[in-house]
């Protein structure tokens, strides 16, 4: 099915039950309510003249807006174009025209970043151009920009259109939808996104109905969701952690939507989960240590969790057993994916044994395979060693858009995805991430996965939060480095670090260069830049 297809389902079984709440907003929707607005915002593109496969990006924050306009172009077959509310100008430029977006939806500002204004400086055109009939030197495909009014009070922008007004366009019941959404296919692509940014310049994978509908709907099976359920969604939509593990999975189990802000903010997190009686939290994992560590934590009553994930990056099971024993998510799971591959592959579900579902990703998801092999070699390496984690299935990806070349380089012949993840399985079939191949330092010709480093000095007391690298070293040819965030009003000293590995870990593992610091160069995502980290070494350290 198209999630178009799928969505109407869902609410044909219950139309007056809540499908979303925008707290930041003070918004509610009920599935039906939310269909009703969804098709009469697909008729309204529709009226600014694109067709099925058009690109239209979407360059917000969390809001009402951002799931209206994911149900409405499946519903008429546009591609979703997610761009980062962290791009800046050139940043834009490459998304909008390495896509071709023929519309874009925007806030207009947010905190200090000026999304219009940066939009005017790309395109001047912009002011004298009637919507939808822009043309710019620089965004050459670019016809409609249009800008959500997030508190629905702010002035009018010149050039461009606001959302409400093109919502206000379209029908209700407009006739050709429902011919247009027959004639789609699941293997039509749906939806654009960029990857993090993690390891250098992000890559577009374009995503399809069957990807990304069927591993929202396994997700949600993981977790057991159904309507009773109510999710609190602080990971951004932008990424598929909020677009597929949030929202598909919710949509999929007739599940409540609850956005508690725009922007990450703990607190909020904390108000919304009390005051919505949500029963789901998603978070990477330095959102849960915000969370955990905020200082009015005691004060909120978080009784009603039960579920939710933690994703995105390694997950440290210190971390996990906090979020067990302190915020009553006792059901927690840990997925593990990435973008290309819309993106779980494997996951916990709530049936796993805790011990099992704090230290390991999971198992592999239903219907898809996935296969540890040598990285060299491509041989499938024993259950314990650890290699080159590929998958294959309905979840991989169509491709990076409009690069051949790049695509071919990630998946393989026969259909298999290759990670750049290094992970290991056990005899159950459960796998651990052991790091990212990019990542894996070789010291003196000993392999050393810097998580397990990280995993060990988690243990500290003092110790908030860590990062091991490897930096260029002339005897060695790499040598480890430790960044560490202490506790709040805590000191460290090197020499505590050090006392603490002793006799506890390799001596070839205790990191040679310590630094004591606030946080950690970051993607917006909350993922952190470790080829930063390496980067700055390399000038400290000249
Ligand atoms: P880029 O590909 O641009 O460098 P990225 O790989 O971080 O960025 P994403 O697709 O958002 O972009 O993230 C996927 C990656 O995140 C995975 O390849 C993996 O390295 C890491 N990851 C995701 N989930 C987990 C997890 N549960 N444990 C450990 N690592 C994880
Ligand atoms: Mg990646």
């Amino acid at each position: 099915q198209t999630i178009g297809a799928f969505f109407d389902a869902m609410v044909e079984r219950q139309p007056e039950h809540e499908a979303l709440v925008s707290v930041h907003q003070g918004r509610r929707y009920t599935y039906r309510s939310l269909q009703a607005e969804a098709q009469r915002l697909a008729s309204a593109l529709l009226g600014l003249g694109l067709a099925v496969g058009d690109r239209v990006g979407i360059w917000s924050h969390n809001n009402a807006e951002w799931v209206l306009m994911q149900l409405a172009t499946a519903k008429v077959g546009l591609v979703l174009v997610n761009i980062n509310p962290a791009y800046r100008t050139s940043e834009v430029e490459y998304a909008l025209n390495k896509v071709g977006c023929k519309a874009l939806v925007t806030m207009p500002r947010f905190k200090t970043s000026d999304y219009l204004g940066m939009l005017r400086e790309l395109a001047p055109e912009l002011a004298t151009s009637a919507p939808g009939a822009l043309q710019a030197a620089r965004l050459p495909e670019l016809r409609t920009v249009v800008w959500i009014d997030v508190a629905g009070e702010g002035a009018d922008e010149p050039g461009v259109m606001r959302f409400s007004d093109l919502l206000a366009s379209g029908r209700a019941g407009d006739t050709r939808l429902p011919a247009i959404g027959a004639a789609l296919r699941v293997n039509d692509p749906i939806n654009i996104q960029f990857t993090s940014g993690t390891t250098g310049f992000p890559k577009g994978a374009t995503l399809t109905h069957r990807n990304i509908l069927n591993n929202g709907f396994f997700i949600g099976e993981c977790m057991q969701l159904t309507p009773a359920d109510r999710l609190c969604i602080p990971v951004p939509l932008y990424h598929c952690f909020g677009m597929v593990l949030g929202n598909l999975a919710c949509l999929t189990h007739g599940a409540t939507i609850v956005y508690p802000n725009d922007g990450f903010d703990a607190l909020s997190v904390l108000q919304t989960v009390q005051a919505e009686r949500c029963t789901g939290l998603h978070g990477v994992p330095t959102m849960f240590i915000a969370e955990l560590d905020h200082p009015r934590f005691a004060e909120f009553d978080l009784s009603t969790l039960r579920t939710g994930i933690m994703a995105g990056s390694p997950c440290p099971i210190e971390v996990m057993k906090r979020v067990v024993d302190q915020m009553h998510l006792s059901q927690i799971t840990i997925a593990y994916g990435m973008t290309e591959t819309s993106p779980v592959s494997c996951q916990s579900s709530t049936t796993t044994p805790l011990e099992k579902r704090v230290s390991t990703v999971g198992q592999v998801q239903p219907h898809l395979e996935v296969k540890i092999v040598h990285p060299e070699t491509g041989a499938v390496v024993g259950r314990g060693e650890s290699g080159e984690l590929c998958t294959r299935g309905y979840s991989v990806m169509h491709g990076y858009w409009g690069d051949e070349a790049k695509t071919r380089e990630a998946i393989d012949a026969e259909g298999w995805m290759h990670t750049g993840d290094l992970a290991t399985m056990d005899a159950e079939g459960y796998v651990n991430i052991v790091g990212r191949i990019k990542d894996m330092v070789i010291r003196g010709g000993e392999n050393v996965y810097p998580r397990e480093i990280e995993e060990f000095l988690y243990r500290h007391p003092k110790v908030q939060d860590v990062q091991v690298v490897g930096v260029p070293d002339a005897r060695f040819g790499e040598e480890l480095c430790a960044w560490i965030v202490p506790r709040p009003g805590q000191q460290i000293t090197e020499d505590e670090i050090r006392d603490f590995c002793k006799g506890q870990i390799a001596h070839y593992k205790v990191p040679r260069y310590l630094r004591f610091v606030d946080g950690f160069p970051m993607t917006v995502t909350g993922k952190i830049q470790k080829f930063k980290i390496r980067e700055a070494m390399k000038d400290q350290l000249g």
